[in-house]
């Protein structure tokens, strides 16, 4: 689910070493980010439907400012002119954008056909990589392995921490990556809510594995 855009947030190290893994991180998820906000606030919608795709219980029942294709492009400008404001890398902020649409795609693969195209307008889409458990693991899995061994290639450990923090979060989220697979779905639409603000805390986990961690 989550572990390919984290998968592809590590890979884009190998492209462009300027952004700290934590804003990479931030650019991959950037709209699963927001969307707790946009769900907890009663804006944007998700039911548990048990048996709505093999892999996940989830139905996106309404979710046209986070994950339209018309949305998540506003978002991707947004969060690359922002990073452009700040820093003046136009490679970057061009990569960080990049970034935050490839969302979109990943979730394209994988979702059946719940991404709206433009807001207001029925027509959705998504090729239900999620159809099939075997075959969403395959994918989802080699992204995150592909995305990882480029991280750890093009970055070496300074100390210690560079070596434990990453590792740890690379462990960490397979055992969640497993856990959402073979564990009880959630109770409600609410605790899907709270648990995706909690992926905050990996973008924080991602600023402090590249502190300890230059560009090879
Ligand atoms: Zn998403």
């Amino acid at each position: 689910m989550f572990i390919c855009h984290f998968g592809l947030g590590l890979a884009a190290k190998k492209i462009d070493n300027k952004p700290s893994l934590g804003t990479l991180f931030f650019a991959s998820q950037f709209i699963d980010l927001l969307w707790p906000f946009f769900l907890l606030l009663g804006i944007e919608k998700v039911k548990i439907v048990q048996g709505i795709s093999a892999f996940t219980p989830l139905d996106f029942v309404y979710y046209p400012f986070t994950h339209s294709l018309l949305g998540v492009l506003f978002w991707a400008s947004l969060f690359s002119a922002i990073y452009f404001l700040l820093k003046r890398n136009f490679k970057s902020a061009l990569l960080l954008g990049i970034l935050v649409f490839s969302h979109w795609l990943l979730d394209l693969i994988t979702h059946i056909p719940d991404l709206p195209l433009f807001p207001g307008i029925e027509s959705k889409a998504g090729f239900g990589l999620w159809n099939s458990v075997p075959l969403t693991i395959i994918v989802e899995g080699l992204i995150f392995i592909l995305g990882s061994y480029l991280y750890i290639k093009s970055t070496k450990a300074e100390n210690k921490k560079g070596i434990y923090t990453l590792w740890g979060l690379l462990i960490f989220l397979i055992i969640i990556y497993i856990i959402n697979i073979i564990g009880p779905p959630p109770e409600s639409a609410e605790a899907i809510g709270y648990v995706g603000l909690s992926q905050w805390l990996l973008i924080a986990w991602g600023y402090w594995i590249d502190r300890n961690r230059k560009a090879d």
